[in-house]
């Protein structure tokens, strides 16, 4: 089994970043600016939001954060994205999901300008994403597009992992990771199979895959039966057990088989990060023209 380092490959990114800033800042005077939202005190949810802000302040990117209470009514939450949408000091709005029940997730994403839209959820930056034809096209017109299905993209890309041509399997259907993976995937010339909690026979199909990607959010869902020897295998999951932080991958079922793997923590979680703060530099320039 090989290691696939996100931790290395998003540090690189990072550093590629902080220098466009630092030359855009010696020109400009400017730099991107980031507001966070996280609505009410999930746990999980505020440990990513504060990796998230101290990634932005080390590159460079002002970030501004909103802490919403709870029990905050939803137009609230879209009142403050109204606002910071006519903010000229922000470029980039990250509303960190999940939100608490009573708030309808669509709603809110919705009322994010799509040229503030960091995490590219909007349902304009979504449609631009399957619309594109190749990856070319998607890089070009600085499409935004959500953080860790960019990330997985660009840790395939750096690892010299082919995926023309390749059969991709993704088990998962999230707006957030599965649907615009696919359809990055699909951009990047690759047969791709869309797996979920309906397939049948998911053994076998993610038997036939090159590169199969798994995000379920279950510890050990995946073990050596599913993986065939020489396929690349991204672990999206986080699950949080008494062990510790795992991925969806049975890592000690799968270490004696000729792999390319991302661990968890360190792989896929950084580069969603480094993506955020691509796509804040991105959304920044988008007003800029
Ligand atoms: P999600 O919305 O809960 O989606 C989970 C997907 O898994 C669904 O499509 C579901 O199918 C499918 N699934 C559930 N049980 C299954 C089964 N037995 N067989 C096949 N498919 C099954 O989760 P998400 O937001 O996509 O996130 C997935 C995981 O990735 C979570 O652990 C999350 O924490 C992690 N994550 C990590 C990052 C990162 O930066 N590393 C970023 C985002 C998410 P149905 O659609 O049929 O229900």
């Amino acid at each position: 089994m090989e290691l696939i380092s996100g931790k290395i490959i998003s540090e690189i990114k990072r550093i590629e970043i902080k220098e466009k800033i630092f030359k855009i800042k010696q020109m400009t005077g400017k730099v991107p600016g980031l507001a966070t939202i996280l609505v009410g005190k999930n746990v999980a949810s505020q440990m990513y939001i504060k990796s998230k802000i101290r990634a932005c302040e080390t590159a460079g990117i002002e970030s501004f954060h909103y802490n919403l209470d709870e029990d905050s009514s939803e137009k609230e939450v879209i009142n403050l994205i109204k606002n910071l949408n006519n903010d000229a000091k922000i470029d980039g709005i990250l509303l960190q999901l999940p939100l608490p029940e009573n708030k309808n997730v669509r709603e809110c994403i919705g009322a994010i300008s799509p040229l503030k839209d960091v995490d590219g959820l909007h349902p304009f930056n979504v449609g631009s994403l399957s619309l594109s034809k190749n990856w070319s096209e998607i890089i070009e017109k600085n499409i935004l597009v959500s953080c860790t299905p960019l990330g997985i993209i660009h840790l395939l890309h750096k690892s010299n992992i082919k995926i023309e041509g390749k059969t991709v399997v993704v088990i998962g259907r999230s707006n957030l990771v599965g649907k615009p993976l696919s359809m990055l995937l699909l951009a990047s010339d690759a047969t791709v199979v869309v797996a979920h909690s309906r397939t049948e026979n998911l053994r076998e199909i993610c038997k036939r895959a090159d590169i199969l990607v798994v995000a379920v959010g279950k510890p050990n869902f995946i073990n050596k039966d599913f993986i065939k020897n020489g396929a690349t295998v991204i672990d999206v999951g986080i699950n949080r057990t008494i062990e510790g932080l795992c991925g969806d991958v049975d890592f000690d079922s799968v270490k004696s088989m000729d792999i390319k793997v991302t661990p968890v923590p360190g792989g896929v979680g950084p580069m969603t990060i480094s993506m955020l703060l691509e796509n804040s530099l991105k959304a920044f320039k988008n007003r800029k023209n």
